[in-house]
């Protein structure tokens, strides 16, 4: 048996993603990982906000928490500097995240809480109906931007990393065998971790933009990696570099790393046993 299966909730399944969802890779990835380094996931600790990102911690057996939309961290905060002892771990997506919660963000890279955030970025509020996020790129059309958006996208890693976050790296969906590797780096680091996973929405940002289905969304992604060049004969909307509202060239991988002491450690809390990296 998949060892990653023993840890889902089958009583929650069916799950509720949409086909072609980039989502359930990144869980997969998260699972696999969690399968590799923990026989039980009685000191782990997902929490999640509201979103389709945010539901996933639901199917996974460990101890979750499904917060209030944009609270993630701070319930995440909290709940580190009264259990120390425990791994945590925050699902999050682009609107939950880095809009609605995006002064969370800021905050915790600033404390350098010693725990690890995954935001889901497709781009768009996928659960409440495809609205404009503070990610979607210019010219994209989503719900609320019937004629394109006119306004530049965030670079979540540049602003935690301008916020105090200790690691910080972009993967993506396409790549699962580089996200499961970057999540156990985030996970080793001491201090606040934080992973910028492209994913997609084939529900809505697909189909308001017509980028195809779930593998064309999931190929377009390779457009955001300078490190991987591939044939796009077959694909030709990707050829078309300003009528295709993709996310060009974001660099992938580790993209800051440094080291203080976390929040825990100066406040000298019982029970934190700090990590060596
Ligand atoms: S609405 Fe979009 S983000 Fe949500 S599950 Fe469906 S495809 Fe995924």
């Amino acid at each position: 048996m998949n060892p990653g299966k023993a840890l889902l909730r089958q009583d929650m399944m069916p799950h509720i993603l949409c086909p072609g969802c980039g989502h359930g890779i990144v869980m997969s990835a998260l699972v696999r990982v969690l399968a590799k380094r923990y026989a039980s996931l009685d000191q782990v600790a997902l929490v999640a906000g509201i979103g389709c990102s945010s539901r996933v911690v639901g199917y996974i057996d460990a101890n979750t928490l499904h917060t209030t939309h944009g609270r993630a961290l701070s319930f995440a905060t909290g709940l580190k500097l009264a259990r120390p002892e425990l791994t945590v771990i925050v699902v999050t997506g682009d609107g939950d995240g880095l809009g609605i919660g995006g002064n969370h963000l800021i905050h915790a890279a600033r404390r350098n809480v010693d725990l690890t955030c995954i935001l889901f970025n497709n781009e768009t509020y996928g659960m409440t109906g495809g609205q404009l996020a503070p990610t979607t790129v210019t010219q994209a059309f989503t719900t609320t931007t019937p004629y394109g958006n006119h306004e530049s996208a965030f670079d979540a890693t540049a602003l935690v990393t301008a916020a105090g976050a200790t690691f910080v790296a972009r993967a993506q969906a396409y790549r699962p065998d580089l996200l499961e590797g970057l999540i156990e780096q985030a996970l080793d680091h001491r201090g606040f971790s934080f992973l910028d996973v492209l994913t997609d929405c084939t529900e809505y940002f697909s189909r308001k933009n017509q980028l195809g289905a779930g593998s064309d969304l999931l190929f377009s992604q390779t457009r955001s990696d300078t490190e991987i060049s591939l044939d796009l004969t077959e694909w030709p909307r990707l050829q078309e570099p300003d009528g295709f509202p993709v996310r060009n060239l974001m660099p992938m991988g580790v993209l800051h790393e440094s080291n203080r002491p976390t929040l825990e450690e100066v406040m000298e809390l019982p029970g934190y046993r700090p990590k060596e990296g």
